[in-house]
C-alpha cells in the first residue's frame, strides 16, 4: 500500500494530467491545429543556436569519460560555479564567488535541496497566492508545513499586512517567484523594501533565522524593459534559486543554481548541508554536460520578442472580447478573472471551443484562469473568434 502522504499527491496530480489527456483527446479528434492548448507552461521558443554549438564543441573538446561523468563536486564544476557568479555580478552588481554557487536539477532540484537543508518537521513555509502549486508539495516533502497569504486580486502584489500576522516562531522560510507564474507580474522594489522590512523585524522577535527563497526562473522573460530587482540586495538571509528551463528553453535538459550568499547566517553550514543534499535527493548533482553547456552560453538568452508578440495580441483580443486581465511584465502566462466565480465552470465552458486553460485553483487563487502563451502565434490568433465566442455566453 502507498504512503499516506502520497494519496493526497497522486489525487492532486491525476487532475494535472487529466487535462493533458484531454488536450491529447481533443487534437485527437479535431486536429492538433484547431486545439488551443493554453495549459502548459513548457517553451515553444527553439533554445538558441548557441546552445547547439556549445554541445558540438563540448563533444569533440573534451573527454567523454568526464563529459558524460558524475560531476566531480556535489555542488558543480568549480570553473562553471565561477562563470556563473561572474555572470550574475556583472549583471546586477553583487559580489559572488564560485564557493555560493550550487549547480542544481533545474529550480525544483534547487527548491527541494535548500527546502531539505533548512526544514525540521513542522516548519511553516510562506508562500503569497497565487503560487506555483509545487511548492505545497515540495515543502511537504521534509514534512515542513505550507502557509499561504490569500491573494491580493488588485495589482496581485503581495499582501503584506497578512503576511506579517502570518510570520510565527516556526516560520522558516518565505518564497516569492518574481516574474509570476500564473500572474506575470513583477514584484516591485517598493514590495521587495517593504517585505525585507517585515522579516527582518519578525526575526529579531523571534530571535530565528527566516529564509527568503527567490524562486526566479522567468527572471529573464520580462517586458517593456522592467527591472526585476535582485533580492540579495535587500535582505541578508536571501537564497536565489534559478534555471535555464525557461531562459534557455532547456526544461528536459534539468538544469539551474542555488545563490547561498556569505550574508546568509552561517553560510558556509548551509553551503555544505545544500551540497549533500544534492546528492542524497536522488538526483545526485546537476548533469555534467548541461554545467558545461551553461558556461559556454551565459550569455546567451530566449528570443522574448516571440513572447512578446503574443502577450500582447492574447491581451488586447482578450480585453476586446470583454474579459479581464492585468497585463503581465513578465513570465508567459495570463492570469484571467473568470466571467462566474466557479472557475473550473467556465473551464469547462472553453473546452467546447477547444480551448484549455487550468483553473487557478491549482494556484491558490479560485475565480481566475491561467493561459500560458509559450504556443504558437497562429495558435493565439485563431484561438481569439473562439474566445470571442465563449465570451457571449457571458457578456451581451
Ligand atoms: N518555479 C516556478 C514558478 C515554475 O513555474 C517552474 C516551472 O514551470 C519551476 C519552478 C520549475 O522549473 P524547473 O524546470 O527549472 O525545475
Amino acid at each position: 500500500m502507498i504512503a499516506e502522504k502520497m494519496k493526497g499527491m497522486v489525487a492532486n496530480s491525476s487532475a494535472i494530467r487529466a487535462m493533458f489527456e484531454e488536450g491529447n483527446r481533443l487534437a485527437g479528434i479535431y486536429g492538433a491545429e484547431n486545439v488551443y492548448d493554453f495549459s502548459l507552461g513548457n517553451p515553444n521558443v527553439a533554445a538558441p543556436e548557441a546552445v547547439k554549438q556549445a554541445i558540438l564543441e563540448l563533444l569533440e573538446e573534451e573527454d567523454p569519460v568526464t563529459l558524460h561523468g558524475y560531476t566531480n563536486s556535489n555542488s558543480g564544476y568549480a570553473d562553471v560555479r565561477e562563470a556563473v557568479a561572474d555572470s550574475l555580478n556583472e549583471r546586477f552588481g553583487t559580489s559572488f564567488a564560485g564557493r555560493n554557487i550550487v549547480m542544481t536539477v533545474g529550480a525544483a532540484g534547487g527548491l527541494n535541496v535548500i527546502l531539505k537543508t533548512l526544514l525540521n518537521p513542522g516548519d511553516e513555509v510562506i508562500a503569497f497566492a497565487p503560487y506555483f502549486g509545487e511548492y505545497r508539495s515540495y515543502t511537504n516533502n521534509y514534512d515542513g508545513v505550507l502557509v499561504e497569504i490569500s491573494p491580493n486580486t488588485v495589482d496581485f502584489q503581495p499582501k503584506l499586512d497578512e503576511f506579517e500576522k502570518k510570520i510565527t516562531a516556526k516560520t522558516k522560510a518565505v518564497i516569492v517567484n518574481t516574474p509570476n507564474n500564473p500572474t506575470g507580474v513583477v514584484y516591485s522594489e517598493e514590495t521587495i523594501q517593504k517585505l525585507a522590512a517585515i522579516m527582518e523585524a519578525k526575526q529579531k522577535e523571534y530571535g530565528t533565522e527566516i529564509y527568503l527563497i527567490s524562486d526566479e526562473p522567468y527572471r529573464e522573460l520580462v517586458y517593456d524593459g522592467v527591472e526585476v530587482p535582485y533580492l540579495t540586495k535587500y535582505y541578508a538571509n536571501t537564497i536565489v534559486g534559478y534555471s535555464y528551463s525557461k531562459s534557455l528553453s532547456l526544461p528536459g535538459e534539468r538544469i539551474g543554481y542555488l545563490v547561498i550568499p556569505d550574508e546568509v547566517t552561517d553560510s558556509e553550514t548551509v553551503l555544505s548541508a545544500a551540497n549533500v543534499a544534492n546528492r542524497i535527493l536522488g538526483f545526485v548533482n546537476a548533469p555534467t554536460l548541461q554545467q558545461k553547456i551553461i558556461k559556454k552560453c551565459l550569455k546567451e538568452k530566449t528570443d522574448i520578442s516571440y513572447y512578446n508578440r503574443n502577450r500582447e495580441a492574447l491581451y488586447q483580443g482578450l480585453a476586446d472580447c470583454g474579459f479581464e486581465c492585468i497585463k503581465p511584465e513578465g513570465a508567459f502566462y495570463l492570469f484571467v478573472k473568470s466571467p462566474v466565480a466557479d472557475e473550473k465552470e467556465f473551464c469547462a465552458a472553453g473546452k467546447k471551443y477547444n480551448i484549455l486553460m487550468v483553473p487557478g485553483s491549482s494556484f491558490a487563487c479560485p475565480g481566475y484562469v491561467r493561459l500560458a502563451y509559450c504556443v504558437s502565434y497562429e495558435t493565439i490568433v485563431n484561438s481569439l473568434p473562439k474566445f470571442a465566442e465563449l465570451a457571449k455566453e457571458y457578456f451581451s
